[in-house]
C-alpha cells in the first residue's frame, strides 16, 4: 500500500468553475478574485478579505500595512513554518521568539511579557496545525502595551475559539491555500481584517502600489505584484464552498486515527484544548517518546508518507548564523525532535488508517 502525505480534494464544480474562467479569457483582476473575497469575508465574518498569490505574501503584506521595519521586534514562535519568521525578516524587522507550551504546541502565554521591550510592535501568533491559541490572552497583552497582532491563521481556517472563527479578531489574519491545506488555490492566500485602512494598504501594494481606484500606471507608493489570479480564485470559491463539508471528514479521519492510536503505548495522539470548539485539522501530528528517526524510516519503507512537524525555525541554516543555538527553545527542539506528520486527507479511509497504524505499533515496540 502506499500512502501520500496529504492530497487535494478537487471535484467537478472546481474543474467546472477553473474551465469557465478559461472561457471569458479574463485571466486576472476580474470578478472571481472579488467574489472569492467577497465569500471570504461571509464565510468568516469580517469587513475586508484580499486575495494574494500565497500565504507568505499576505503575512508580508500585513507587516508592512502595520508599519513593521527596521530594528523592530515581533514577539512570535520558533515552532512554525519559516515563513511566519521570515515576513518580519523580509523588513528588516527581528523576530522575538518565545517558547512553546507542551501541549498545544502554541505560544506559551506566559513567557510573551518578559520578552517586550521599547522596541517590541507587535505578536505574530500562529495557529499550529490548525489549533487556535488563545487570542483573548494575546489580546490582552497587546492592549497592555499597545502592540499590534498579527494572525498567521494559514493552517487553521474555519477553526473557532470558544465559538469565534480564527482571523476575525486581532489586526488581521492570514490564511493560506497551497495544495496540503484544508482548502487550497493550488498557490495562494488572503488577508482578513475589519480595518478599512490595512485593508486599502494591502490592496494596493497586493498591485504595485496602485492607488485604490486602480488607475493604471499610477502608483502611489511601493508596491508588489501579489495577485491571485482569476483561475486560482475560481478553484478557491469552489473549494469555499465546500470547507465546512471538508472539516468535518478531516475531523472524522482524526478521530479515527485518535480511536486506533491512543491504544499504543508509547505515542502521543493530538492534544485540542477544550476551549476549541471546532478544530480545523490541518495535519495529524503524534510525537513518540524516542527513535523518531528510525521509525518514520521503518514507514516510509512500507509505503507510509511521513515528515518530521516542524524542525524548529531557530535551528534553520541562516537563524543559526544569526546566533542562535540548540537549547535556545527546549519545549519547541524537544516536540521538534519527536513529532511525525501521518497521511492525512479527507478521503483517508479506515482501512489505511488500520494499516499506518498497525505499521506505526510495530515500529514503537521494535525500537523503543
Ligand atoms: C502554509 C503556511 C504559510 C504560508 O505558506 P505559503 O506556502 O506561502 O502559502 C504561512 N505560515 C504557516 C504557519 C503555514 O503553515
Amino acid at each position: 500500500m502506499r500512502i501520500p502525505l496529504a492530497k487535494p480534494d478537487i471535484m467537478q464544480r472546481e474543474i467546472d468553475l477553473v474551465n469557465e474562467v478559461l472561457r471569458t479569457g479574463v485571466l486576472s483582476i476580474g470578478l472571481k478574485v472579488e467574489q472569492f473575497e467577497r465569500d471570504m469575508c461571509d464565510y468568516i465574518g469580517v469587513k475586508h478579505a484580499v486575495a494574494v498569490n500565497s500565504g507568505t505574501s499576505g503575512l508580508h503584506l500585513l507587516v508592512r500595512a502595520l508599519g513593521i521595519g527596521n530594528d523592530d521586534e515581533v514577539i512570535t514562535t520558533p515552532f512554525s513554518f519559516v515563513a511566519s519568521s521570515n515576513c518580519v525578516l523580509f523588513e528588516g524587522g527581528k523576530p522575538i521568539f518565545v517558547d512553546i507550551d507542551p501541549k498545544t504546541f502554541n505560544l506559551d502565554i506566559n513567557q510573551i511579557e518578559s520578552k517586550i521591550t521599547k522596541k517590541t510592535k507587535a505578536i505574530l501568533a500562529v495557529d499550529v496545525f490548525g489549533q487556535p491559541y488563545d487570542m483573548e490572552a494575546i489580546l490582552m497583552i497587546a492592549k497592555k502595551y499597545n502592540l499590534k497582532v498579527i494572525d498567521d491563521s494559514c493552517e487553521a481556517i474555519g477553526s473557532k475559539y470558544k465559538n469565534i472563527k480564527v482571523g476575525s479578531r486581532g489586526d488581521g489574519a492570514v490564511f493560506a491555500f497551497y495544495p496540503n491545506k484544508q482548502m487550497t488555490t493550488a498557490e495562494g492566500g488572503i488577508i482578513v481584517t475589519n480595518d478599512d485602512y490595512i485593508a486599502d494598504l494591502c490592496r494596493s501594494m497586493r498591485s504595485q502600489g496602485r492607488a485604490i481606484t486602480g488607475t493604471w500606471l499610477y502608483h502611489e507608493r511601493v508596491g508588489y505584484n501579489y495577485r491571485l489570479s482569476e483561475l486560482h480564485a475560481a478553484l478557491g470559491i469552489a473549494q469555499l464552498e465546500r470547507l465546512d463539508d471538508m472539516l468535518a471528514e478531516r475531523e472524522k479521519v482524526a478521530q479515527t486515527y485518535n480511536r486506533y492510536l491512543s491504544k499504543i503505548e508509547g505515542v502521543t495522539v493530538p492534544y485540542i484544548a477544550p476551549e476549541v470548539t471546532r478544530m480545523s485539522w490541518f495535519v495529524y501530528v503524534i510525537q513518540v517518546q524516542n527513535h523518531r528517526d528510525e521509525i518514520m524510516n521503518y514507514l516510509l519503507e512500507q509505503g507510509i508518507s511521513c515528515k518530521p512537524y516542524f524542525t524548529p525555525i531557530h535551528l534553520q541554516p541562516y537563524f543559526l548564523e544569526m546566533g542562535y543555538k540548540e537549547g535556545n527553545f527546549p519545549i519547541t527542539e524537544d516536540i521538534g525532535n519527536r513529532s511525525i506528520a501521518l497521511p492525512f486527507f479527507n478521503k483517508l479511509s479506515e482501512e489505511e488508517i488500520q494499516y499506518v497504524s498497525e505499521h506505526l505499533a510495530k515500529a514503537v515496540s521494535q525500537f523503543c
